[in-house]
């Protein structure tokens, strides 16, 4: 079912930097556990640069499955009633995992 309300313009770059000077929340679904969450843009850039939210696409990790390939992004503007009960969900850090590698000497 086609949503109407999504601002999803292909090939027309619609960037998370516009949509968080517009005031936009994300709506990022997974596709096969039906998980919808709302994500504030600043935290996305945080993560992927101020891109253009189709490519975040089967980037973002499903907290459920872990998968990406079902995860699908867009951007909306919500009125300050659409935005009652809504709750989103912030970045609260970024943990850069430190990963050993050992190697045998020559
Ligand atoms: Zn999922």
């Amino acid at each position: 079912m086609p949503d109407t309300d999504g601002r999803r313009k292909r090939g027309n770059a619609w960037t998370l930097g516009k949509s968080h000077e517009r005031g936009d929340l994300i709506l990022i679904r997974c596709g096969h556990c039906n998980i919808k969450r709302w994500y504030e843009p600043s935290d996305l850039i945080r993560l992927f640069g101020d891109v253009d939210i189709d490519l975040i696409d089967g980037h973002m990790l499903c907290e459920k499955c872990r998968n990406k390939e079902f995860v699908r992004a867009e951007a909306r503007h919500l009125t300050a009633r659409e935005r009652v009960g809504i709750r989103v969900r912030r970045l609260a850090e970024i943990r850069v995992v430190r990963r050993v590698v050992w190697k045998d000497e020559e």
